[in-house]
């Protein structure tokens, strides 16, 4: 294999432009070309190509965001628009694609592999919700920017002796919710993977433990949940009486330099990607089971299943008063 193209694509995550530094230099190192695609299956369809060679990537490995911008590309969903987004690839002699993004963009991916385009796919999202891998680049920063956020906010509930509700994202998955809720201290944890009940539960908890001196709560909901925060903090104010301010984080989570960990997992992960591709291995996942990487077919990888960590949330519910 010559050349390959990489691309970013589906939501933005720190820890992208490490990934794409790293299969860029992987691919120099081993005399291939690297075309960087930009905006997703948008700049494949329309040949909006930059060449990368090493020192493009330099001074990138600490930004956030990603340098190759990332786009939803809604004429790639048509056969017609995979079409030509296939010949494109094939014009410009690139013989296979890395793909960072997350489910969404790996179906795209498969596709193109099903043509003869052999692709691979990086998962990078902020809400660590690709069923096949433990961990996704994006999810460390996203975790620890929102505990960042909420230990600020914990300083006015306490001074005002308020409960502070934080909605903390990750599409459908609880689990940056979760690990975010623990870190911070939070008094509850709401995620959708698991039933609640606000008033006979939450509120509860909240009487009790202004009952033993508690002057502030802190209570994080995941964007996935079925209610909406607002209701949910009106509920709060109704049953219990303490003023409630709601808080969206949105996406002050998903921005800024990624952590150590996601710029590590980034650099493996662009590594092995590349060298997938040059074993002749297309239509793979990336993924990481047990601090190791190891590759799943993209079809076989996306229908397996992944619930919260059971475990943690145990530990939260009996930790979390
Ligand atoms: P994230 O979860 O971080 O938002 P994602 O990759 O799941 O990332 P999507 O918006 O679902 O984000 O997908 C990104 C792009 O991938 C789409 O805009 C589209 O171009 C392509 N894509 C998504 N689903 C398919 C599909 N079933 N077939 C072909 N292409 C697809």
């Amino acid at each position: 294999i010559r050349k390959i193209g990489i691309l970013t694509s589906g939501g933005d995550a720190p820890g992208m432009n490490a990934a794409v530094r790293a299969a860029v230099r992987t691919a120099i190192g081993f005399d291939m070309e690297v075309i960087g695609i930009k905006r997703g299956y948008n700049g494949l369809i329309h040949g909006d190509f930059i060449a990368l060679d090493a020192g493009a990537v330099g001074d990138m490995i600490q930004r956030g965001g990603t340098f190759l911008y990332t786009a939803r590309c809604m004429e790639f969903m048509e056969e017609a628009g995979q079409k030509k987004a296939f010949e494109m690839a094939k014009k410009h002699g690139i013989e296979g694609i890395v793909v960072i993004g997350g489910d969404g963009s790996f179906r795209g991916a498969e596709k193109l592999s099903a043509m003869g385009l052999p692709t691979v796919g990086i998962p990078g999202t902020i809400d660590n919700d690709i069923v096949c891998t433990e961990y996704t680049i994006g999810y460390d920063t996203a975790c620890n920017i929102g505990m960042e956020a909420i230990d600020r906010l914990r300083d006015t509930a306490q001074s005002h002796e308020k409960c502070s509700l934080i909605e903390v994202m990750g599409r459908k998955a609880g689990h940056l919710a979760l690990e975010v809720g623990i870190a911070a201290g939070a008094s509850a944890i709401l995620v959708p993977e698991k039933e609640y009940d606000i008033k006979n539960e939450i509120c509860r908890n909240i009487t009790e433990g202004q009952k033993k001196g508690r002057t502030h709560h802190i209570i994080i909901m995941a964007e996935g949940c079925r209610d909406k925060v607002q209701d949910v903090a009106e509920i709060i104010e109704k049953e219990t009486g303490i003023s409630t301010r709601v808080t969206v984080l949105g996406h002050i989570q998903r921005g800024g330099a990624p952590t150590v960990r996601d710029r590590v997992v980034a650099t493996r992960m662009g590594y092995f990607a590349v060298e997938l591709l040059r074993a002749g291995r297309g239509n793979r996942l990336v993924a990481m089971k047990g601090n190791a990487l190891t590759d799943y077919n993209i079809n076989e990888g996306l229908m397996m299943k992944k619930s919260i960590d059971e475990t943690l949330y145990t530990i939260c519910q009996t930790v979390a008063r």
